[in-house]
C-alpha cells in the first residue's frame, strides 16, 4: 500500500461521507441562526459552540476543517483526551458540564471558558488552578460564565446557581486574578416554555450587567430552542445533536 502520509485515525478528508454530513447539518444550523437573528432585529451573530460530547475527536477535526472554532464538552476526562489529540489545531474548548472542584486543575490545561460555574468553592478551585497554569505556561485568563437555574419548581432542576446567588459568585470571580467574568449560562427547564425561561435569563443578565458592565455574555440555546435564545439576546449558542446527530449510547 502506498502511504499518503496520513494517519488512518485522523481521516477528516474533505471528501469523506461523514464530513459531507456534518457540512450539511452545520450549514442548516447556521441558516437557522441567521434567520433567527434577522427576525430578532439584531445584527451581530452569536458565537456558535458546537457541543461534541460523546462524539470522537475525528469529528471535531472534521468540524474544524469546516470552519468551526469553538467546541463544548461536559466531561473532563473526555475533553482532556480530545483536546490533547487535537493539540495541533487551534480550537477554543468550552467546559459546559457539572464540574467537581478536584477537576479544576485538569480543566485549566485546555479550557478557554468554563460555563457551568455554580458555586463559590468552584470559583476558588478554578482561581487556584488557573494561577498555577499561568505561572507554568502563561496561558490566557479563563472566561467564566455563571450557570443559573431557571426552573421555579425544584422537580425539573437542570443545575445552576439560584438567581439570588449570582451576585456573590460574580463578585468572587471578579476578585480572582486570572478569571474573567463573562456572563451567564443557562439551560431551559425541561417541559417549560423556552421563551419564558430565556426572558427570565435576560432579566438576570440585565441585573448582573448593572454592577458588572463587561459581563455581557448570555450562553443559552441548544438544538431545540436556539431561536428562543436568539430572540432573548443569547451571545453564545451551544448546539450538539442538530449538528452531530444523536449521541452514541454510552455503555
Ligand atoms: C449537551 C448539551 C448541549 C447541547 O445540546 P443539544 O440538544 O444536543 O444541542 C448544550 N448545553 C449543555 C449544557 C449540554 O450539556
Amino acid at each position: 500500500m502506498i502511504s499518503l502520509g496520513r494517519d488512518d485515525e485522523q481521516p477528516a478528508a474533505p471528501g469523506d461521507a461523514r464530513t459531507a454530513e456534518l457540512a450539511q447539518r452545520l450549514g442548516a444550523v447556521r441558516r437557522r441562526i441567521e434567520t433567527a437573528i434577522d427576525a430578532s432585529g439584531r445584527t451581530e451573530l452569536p458565537r456558535l459552540i458546537v457541543v461534541t460530547k460523546f462524539h470522537p475527536a475525528a469529528d471535531v477535526r472534521r468540524l474544524a476543517a469546516l470552519g468551526v472554532t469553538d467546541v463544548g464538552e461536559n466531561r473532563d476526562q473526555e475533553a482532556a483526551a480530545k483536546s490533547a489529540d487535537l493539540a495541533d489545531i487551534a480550537l477554543q474548548w468550552h467546559f459546559i458540564g457539572q464540574l467537581q472542584s478536584n477537576k479544576a486543575k485538569s480543566v485549566a490545561k485546555y479550557a478557554s471558558s468554563v460555563q457551568s460555574i455554580d458555586r463559590l468553592q468552584l470559583v476558588d478551585a478554578l482561581a487556584k488552578a488557573i494561577a498555577r497554569e499561568q505561572d507554568a505556561t502563561g496561558r490566557s485568563d479563563l472566561d467564566c460564565f455563571i450557570q443559573v437555574g431557571l426552573d421555579d419548581d425544584a422537580g425539573s432542576h437542570r443545575g445552576g446557581a439560584s438567581p439570588s446567588d449570582v451576585e456573590v459568585i460574580a463578585g468572587r470571580i471578579e476578585s480572582a486574578p486570572g478569571l474573567q467574568l463573562s456572563g451567564l449560562m443557562a439551560v431551559a427547564p425541561l417541559g417549560a416554555d423556552p421563551e419564558a425561561a430565556f426572558e427570565k435569563l435576560a432579566g438576570i443578565s440585565e441585573a448582573l450587567r448593572a454592577k458588572h458592565p463587561t459581563a455581557t455574555g448570555i450562553s443559552a440555546g441548544m438544538s431545540q430552542d436556539l431561536e428562543a435564545a436568539v430572540k432573548f439576546g443569547a451571545t453564545h449558542l451551544r448546539i450538539g445533536s442538530d449538528i452531530l446527530g444523536s449521541r452514541p449510547a454510552v455503555g
